[in-house]
Parts: C-alpha cells; sequence; structure tokens
C-alpha cells in the first residue's frame, strides 16, 4: 500500500515537474514578449547625458530632401545618385543625402522640392530615442539571450561565429538541427533567417531574435517539432552589430545604415546590402563612399558579407532565407538588381506563390524587388543567382526605422506566422 502510494506520487510528482518545466519553457517567450512591452512603457534606464555639442547630428552633413519622381527608373537613378530613400509617394520621394552629393543633385534634372539638415529633421523623433527604446537589445543583449537560448536547450540548439566584423566583433549563428551541432554539416533542407544587415532597422533584430525563442519554447508541440526534427535552421538576428553599436553609441540614434568600415574619404560605412556579387553596384547604389548606399570598392569588399558568402556556399543544404529588413509592410523576391523577372517559370512560380503567401500572414504586399526601386547586389539576389536558394526580403513595418518599442510585439507575432511558413515550404519549395 505504501509503496504504491510512494509510486503513485513519485509518477504524480515528476508528471508535475515536467508540466510545471513545461510551463516555465512556455513562458519564457511570452515573458519576453510581455518585458518589452513593459520595458516600454517603464522604461528603467537612466537618460543618457547628452551635452548638446556632442549630438552626433549637429556634425552630420547629410540634409533629409524631397525630390520630384513618380517612377522605379528615376528613383533608381536618385539612389545612384546617393539619395538614401526612406519615404515613396506617388510623385515624390525623401531621405538623407551627404552635402556633396546633394551639391551634385542640384546640378540634375530633378527638382528638389524639400531640403532640412538631418538635425532639424530628425527632433520630430525625438521621443523614440533610445532611452524609450531600451526594450530593444543591442549586441551584447542579443548575444546574451542566444547564449540563454543554446544552452536551455543544448540537445538541439548551438552557438557559433559565422566570423568576424570589421571591428572584430563576432556574427553569431543559433542554430537548430536535432542531429548536428555548431559548423557540423548535415544534409536536412536547411533555412537561415539574417536581420540587421542595415544598421538602424532595429526591429529586424528583434524578428529573427524571438523566432528563435518561438522554436524552441514550443519545441515539443507537434507542429514546430517537425521542423526542429527535420531542417537545419540558422538564425542570425544581427548581421552588421558594429553598425548598431555604433547607431546608438551616444545615446542618440545616429541614423547608421552601412557598416563601420573607414572609407578612403574618412566616411564610414558600406552599405552591406549592396556589397554582395551579383550584378554588383548596377543600379540603385553608389560608389561615392559617403553615400549611404556605398557599394564598396569591390563585390565582397567586406568581412561580413565574405563571411556570409563562404558560410552559404559551405552548404549546399540551404533552400531558403529570409533577409529581415524595415520598413516598408513589403515581403520582396527576386530581381532587386535588375528590372527582369526571373527568367526560370518554375522558380518564379514557387517565388510568387510563396511571397504572397507571407505576405497573407502579415498583412504586407508582396512584389518583386525592383518594382520600386532597382538595387544590385543584394543579398536575396546573390543568393538565388549563386546558390539557388528561394530567398526573400522582408521590409517589416513601422512609420520610421525607429518606431518605438510598442511595435516589437505585434510585428514579432505576424512574422512568426510566416517564418513558420517558411520552414512548412523548407523541404521542397516547388510544392
Ligand atoms: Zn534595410
Amino acid at each position: 500500500m505504501r509503496k504504491v502510494f510512494l509510486l503513485v506520487s513519485l509518477f504524480a510528482f515528476s508528471a508535475f515537474a515536467q508540466k510545471s518545466e513545461e510551463l516555465q519553457k512556455n513562458l519564457a517567450f511570452d515573458q519576453i514578449l510581455g518585458e518589452l512591452v513593459s520595458r516600454y512603457e517603464n522604461p528603467n534606464i537612466p537618460e543618457p547625458k547628452m551635452d548638446g555639442s556632442i549630438d552626433p547630428l549637429k556634425t552630420d552633413d547629410r540634409m533629409y530632401i524631397t525630390v520630384k519622381a513618380s517612377d522605379k527608373k528615376e528613383r533608381t537613378r536618385l539612389l545612384e545618385l546617393g539619395l538614401d530613400i526612406m519615404d515613396i509617394k506617388k510623385d515624390s520621394v525623401s531621405g538623407l543625402i551627404s552635402k556633396i552629393e546633394l551639391s551634385a543633385l542640384e546640378n540634375k534634372e530633378f527638382s528638389i522640392i524639400g531640403k532640412k539638415t538631418i538635425y532639424d529633421w530628425a527632433k520630430q523623433f525625438e521621443k523614440d530615442f533610445p532611452v524609450s527604446d531600451s526594450a530593444y537589445h543591442n549586441y551584447n543583449e542579443t548575444l546574451e539571450y542566444l547564449k540563454k537560448l543554446a544552452s536551455e536547450n543544448s540537445d538541439i540548439a548551438s552557438l557559433f561565429s559565422m566570423g568576424k566584423t570589421i571591428e572584430g566583433r563576432d556574427i553569431w549563428v543559433l542554430r537548430l538541427n536535432s542531429s548536428a551541432k555548431g559548423e557540423v554539416k548535415s544534409s536536412k533542407p536547411g533555412a537561415v533567417f539574417v536581420g540587421n544587415h542595415h544598421a538602424r532597422e532595429h526591429l529586424s533584430n528583434e524578428v529573427p531574435l524571438l523566432f528563435a525563442a518561438y522554436l524552441l519554447d514550443n519545441r515539443d508541440k507537434p507542429e514546430i517539432k517537425k521542423y526542429l526534427d527535420t531542417l537545419d535552421i540558422y538564425i542570425i538576428p544581427m548581421f552588421n552589430p558594429d553598425g548598431v553599436e555604433y547607431d546608438i553609441a551616444t545615446g542618440r540614434y545616429r541614423w547608421h545604415r552601412k557598416n563601420a568600415r573607414i572609407n578612403s574619404d574618412k566616411s564610414i560605412g558600406v552599405d552591406l546590402n549592396r556589397n554582395y556579387d551579383t550584378t554588383w553596384c548596377q543600379s540603385g547604389s553608389s560608389h561615392y563612399p559617403g553615400s549611404d548606399t556605398y557599394c564598396g570598392t569591390g563585390p565582397f569588399s567586406e568581412p561580413e558579407t565574405q563571411a556570409m558568402r563562404d558560410f552559404i556556399l559551405a552548404r549546399k543544404n540551404i533552400k531558403t532565407l529570409q533577409s529581415y529588413h524595415s520598413y516598408a509592410s513589403l515581403i520582396l523576391y527576386p530581381w532587386g538588381g535588375i528590372y527582369d523577372p526571373i527568367a526560370n517559370e518554375k522558380d518564379r512560380n514557387a517565388f510568387i506563390k510563396m511571397a504572397n503567401e507571407m505576405a497573407r500572414l502579415t498583412g504586407y504586399n508582396a512584389q518583386q524587388s525592383s518594382e520600386l526601386y532597382a538595387a544590385s547586389g543584394d543579398t536575396c539576389d546573390w543568393a538565388y543567382d549563386k546558390a539557388g536558394i528561394f530567398a526573400f526580403t522582408t521590409e517589416l513595418e513601422g512609420n520610421s526605422f525607429y518606431p518605438g518599442a510598442s511595435i516589437i510585439k505585434k510585428t514579432v507575432e505576424k512574422n512568426i506566422k510566416a517564418a513558420v511558413y517558411l520552414l512548412s515550404m523548407t523541404d521542397n519549395p516547388y510544392k
């Protein structure tokens, strides 16, 4: 009798322990989303001491301009002249441009209808400056979170560096695979989720980071377990950590897009999403180092893009890739560098079908990348061109690169649905 009682209570206890462990695990993803919201509502980080004289935007010579332009060819031309397009209206575009490029632009056929210094223009976003954005993860916080996920799930998760940035930071990759760890190769179909090619697009780090948390928190649910059992999943939330840290270093955003390369003219950064070797620097990017769309001195001139090239080419099993950017609420597929559609009909139809489904799940719009403007040398054109990967760019939502922390939760939730869908297509993108 006592034995039976002991057995029953042991059984009950282990069931309880299992249950509470499960409960704890399942809490983690919701917990972090909840924490993000409360950190947004009650930021507890002291306001950085800002001395007006060191405000980085005061010495930044970029101007925010609005120029008449009504089609993709004009927009592409403006990108080539150095305009970093941020806002597109029917008859005009707006964005940042360096002073030198602006004086060249003023001699061209375009008509400039608005002009402000970056300092004056950025004032309107003051409420969203870093103190109120403590919910976003910086480089160290991202790494700590990835470490935690990897150590709590060490049977299926591993963390490794795919290479170093120009300032020597590691670019971290969280891998989810039930039978291979670290850099050991796998023959399972592979999926890559990468964020933050562009420094100031901080939301694009949160989505893949929290997607990793979601997958691991739900790892025992059959609808997620089947992907963890059968796929080789790589999550690289922060691809350009140098740029991210530079953007937030002073306590006031710098509107920095590129990496941290110091160029020959002392300007900072190469646009990593213009540095890949497919139609490199042919359209929608600039050879001028000070430009926000500067393509670099040659294809793969940057250690970050070299790391991605080597990573992808060493893993023939990769079938799908999602690169997160912000902010236009779009799901984009190749080509981005040319206006022509993908020639291979089977591939084109598969791209369109998947993009449409992800658009349905997120409420974004699906289109060929160059429909807005052509921009050559990006990740997705290269990944499809050189490795046959079904590669998408998701432009997350928002009204600015700095939309505040309240947007994180809803953006993450809807993009998780699209990311899970992409996993469901990774074994056979043509199905
Ligand atoms: Zn971007």
